[in-house]
């Protein structure tokens, strides 16, 4: 057999023993009872140091350097996998093993030390872990090694090729737009009807399920659950899962959380399934992955034309919502207004989130800013970026699970996807004659095979600004974003 062979025959394998411990992450989230929990983690380490070991031996590495040897066309099935299996296998196995272990026993007291912080508004009291954990996430890039930035060697990880470099002046474009289009919003707009009612949990799944169906959401290859944090998971080639919360005076909370998640499984189940295991049966990236949750939930969900098709609908699964007319609910689904929690954060409101953080971890992992006076820095920015004064540390700097995990790095690839969805969302309406037509009679077949098309079917084939310029002639860019918001925010 062929190195390449061998490479396809191990990762399918590595990818039965991953797709195997999705299935139990999944029933972690959704069903495990609570005096299962200890031995289920017993059942994820193992699995998951199984695949650690069989995706980093030296024979990977042979049968690598073989195939860099024997060279592919660049337009092969072969290349692009090649290249990604290479770039996951440094990364895996660049950081010693004693490495890895001191990273995760600190990512682990760190979280605990989190919890406790935030539920005290206390930062104090998590300050000393997350100095440890970013020292340890600086020695962590150089030990992945970087050109400009230790903090690209970071988003690497999440953004294959995203630099701070190339992001920088993106983001400070989309700053200085938000800003300005947040304050002439909150000075001007007077608040949205909140759309609060009784809307039972059975009443909001029957009309979440006909518009994921709408959609495309293939139900014969996933399902929706309920579980505290959404998600959406793939656990196999034809196994595309999505789950949701409900509060039943607010249908909206899980009717957007289900086009979101709708928009994920939608990319999963558009991937190559032969390909399923393999780099090319892969998502491109977070960033590109969160394009397509956006993109359905917010250019596509939280539309006026949505309401006009859906409202009759809607009113029919959800009766108490028959007190709210369409224009009622538009101005209730777009409200506007800046708030502490990025999480419940807006659609205009929200990437400010997110470029805070992303300067503030530049920052610390470039060592411009300390730990020690990150509360500080935190107010004083959100204060400059908001317009509203953070009143504790709880809805302020220790609101995120992220830092204590370890992962930086990853923040900036929410907005990413903010910015990939205008940008795909302009494009397709100048390739596809009538879409705005088609969008307003509720029918999304022209818009997914645009994106199955564009995006879903190259899998891991292009890095994710090559895929983007590919299939809108640019890399990713501020400007779309900015237009489409201004469009549907703007108030002149
Ligand atoms: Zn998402």
């Amino acid at each position: 057999m062929d190195p390449y062979q061998k490479l396809v025959e191990r990762f399918k394998e590595v990818q039965l023993l991953r797709s195997t411990s999705a299935i139990l992450e999944w029933d972690e989230q959704t069903y495990l009872p609570k005096k299962a929990v200890h031995y289920r983690a017993d059942q994820l380490s193992y699995l998951a140091s199984k695949a650690h070991l069989l995706s980093t031996a030296s024979e990977v590495g042979d049968w690598l350097t073989a195939c860099e040897r024997a060279g592919y066309a660049e337009d092969s099935d072969e290349a692009p996998n090649v290249y990604h299996w290479r770039h996951d296998y440094d990364l895996a196995t660049k950081l010693p093993v004693t490495f890895v272990e001191e990273f995760e026993r600190t990512a682990a007291l760190a979280r605990e030390a989190w919890k406790e912080a935030r539920q005290a508004a206390n930062f104090a009291g998590f300050q000393p872990h997350l100095e440890k954990v970013i020292d340890l996430s600086k020695q962590k890039a150089d030990l992945f090694g970087y050109k400009a930035s230790p903090y690209d060697a970071l988003m690497d990880q999440f953004e294959p090729g995203a630099t701070v470099s190339y992001l920088k002046p993106i983001f400070a474009e989309l700053k200085s737009a938000l800003v300005d289009l947040v304050q002439a919003i909150s000075s001007g707009t007077p608040d949205g009807e909140p759309l609060a009612g009784n809307y039972p949990i059975a009443e909001q799944q029957t009309f979440n399920r006909q518009i994921a169906t709408a959609l495309g959401y293939d139900f014969d290859g996933g399902r929706i659950d309920t579980t505290t944090h959404p998600f959406a998971t793939s656990l196999g080639p034809n196994d595309q899962r999505i789950t949701t919360r409900y509060d039943e005076t607010l249908f909206q909370m899980s009717l957007y959380g289900i086009m979101h998640e709708t928009g994920h499984g939608l990319y999963e189940q558009g991937l190559p399934k032969e390909a399923f295991g393999t780099p090319l049966g892969s998502a491109a990236s977070l960033g590109i992955h969160e394009s397509q949750s956006r993109l359905w939930e917010n250019h596509v969900g939280r539309s006026a034309s949505f309401w006009d098709r859906w409202h009759t609908d809607a009113v029919r699964c959800l009766p108490d919502l028959h007190r709210f007319d369409p224009g009622t609910v538009i101005r209730g689904v777009q409200q506007v207004r800046p708030s502490f929690i990025r999480v419940e954060a807006d659609e205009v409101t929200y990437d400010l989130h997110i470029l805070l953080r992303f300067e503030i971890e530049v920052g610390l992992i470039e060592g411009k800013i300390a730990v020690r006076d990150l509360p500080a820095i935190w107010n004083e920015r959100f204060a400059a970026l908001f317009g509203i004064k953070v009143p504790n540390d709880r809805v302020g700097v220790l609101q995120d699970i992220h830092w204590s995990l370890g992962a930086l790095g990853y923040f900036p690839t929410y907005t990413l996807g903010n910015l990939n969805a205008a940008q795909l969302m302009n494009r397709a309406s100048s390739d596809i004659a009538g879409l705005n037509d088609s969008l307003a009679g509720g029918e999304y077949r022209p818009l997914l095979d645009w994106l199955r098309n564009k995006i879903h079917r190259h899998g891991r084939r292009y890095l994710p600004n090559d895929l983007m310029a590919r299939a809108t002639g640019a890399p990713t860019q501020a400007k779309y974003r900015i237009e489409y918001l201004r469009e549907k925010y703007g108030r002149s």
